[in-house]
């Protein structure tokens, strides 16, 4: 595993687990696999109820605690510094522990004009050491300089979508100069296209990897943090094997040029 540091000092792993769209009960399962293989860091959220199996998973997966970087993240109708508090409460209930390792806006969500309260009750929510990073997701370059110019704290992390049709450039040298990681969501593209492009199976070919394998691969080069989805046990296992190759520097550059304008999620600065 390769550990990143973020802007407090903290480390995390590099590659993690995600859990959106799955079931508690699979979630369950399926975290508790993750962690037989090796992943120790988990993502969930409230909007995915699933917060309960995954607690759950890690309790009974005999690796301690403070072994596993545990997000979550603050949905948008939870916004505003009271209901943000409420919310982050019943999130550590629901999780079964008493602190989160990184806690995460979900959403700017600038219609409604509340991530700043909201990120005020973040930062007191840090203070009190119930979450050891705060940072935020899916916000863009007028979003985040906006809650620059307020925030006492700077954002740990800019969780957005990122994968090889949609490399966001922009958006990642912003986060970096900010002091700001950058986590991709969606890493894989959701597998659909992505993975069966034929420069990917390619570059995996003359490295005996598989498509999924190049572009985490690549993801972990560029420097991001990454946390590729799957509930198949073989899927979870070789999403994990990617610590073995390299990347040259023709092949970053090969899929670099696949960028283009793949945005599968929703555009933050419309999404309300
Ligand atoms: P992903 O890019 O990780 O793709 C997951 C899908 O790819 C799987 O469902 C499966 O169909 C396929 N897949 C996975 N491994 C494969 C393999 N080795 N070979 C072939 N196919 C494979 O998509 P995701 O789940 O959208 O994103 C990952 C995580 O990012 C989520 O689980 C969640 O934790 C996070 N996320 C966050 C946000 C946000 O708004 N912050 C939004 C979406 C996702």
């Amino acid at each position: 595993m390769q550990y990143v540091t973020l802007n407090n000092g903290l480390t995390m792993p590099q590659l993690g687990f995600g859990v959106w769209q799955v079931p508690d009960d699979e979630a369950y399962a399926s975290v508790k696999t993750a962690i037989e293989v090796g992943y120790r860091s988990i993502d969930t959220a409230r909007i995915y109820n699933n917060e309960e199996g995954t607690g759950r998973a890690i309790a009974d997966s005999g690796v301690a605690r403070e072994d596993i970087f545990l997000t979550t993240k603050l949905w948008n109708d939870d916004q505003g510094y009271d209901k943000a508090l409420a919310a982050f409460d019943a999130s550590l209930k629901r999780l079964g522990t008493d602190y989160v390792d990184l806690y995460l806006i979900h959403w700017p969500t600038p219609a409604h004009d509340t991530y700043v309260d909201t990120w005020k009750a973040l930062e007191r929510i840090l203070a009190e050491g119930r979450a050891k990073a705060i940072g935020v997701s899916n916000f863009t370059p007028t979003t985040l300089e906006r809650l620059l110019g307020e925030a006492e704290v700077t954002p740990a992390i800019n969780q957005i979508e990122l994968h090889p049709y949609f490399s966001q450039g922009r958006m990642r040298a912003l986060n970096a100069e900010k002091g700001l990681l950058t986590e991709a969501w969606s890493p894989l593209g959701q597998g659909k296209g992505l993975l069966e492009d034929p420069a990917l199976v390619e570059i995996g070919a003359a490295h005996g990897k598989s498509a999924a394998q190049v572009v985490l691969r690549w993801h972990l080069q560029l420097g991001n943090v990454v946390i590729p989805k799957s509930v198949t046990p073989a899927r979870i296992r070789e999403n994990f094997e990617v610590f073995d190759f390299e990347l040259s520097a023709e092949e970053m550059e090969r899929v670099a040029s696949l960028d283009g304008d793949g945005r599968i999620g929703p555009d933050p600065d419309e999404f309300n």
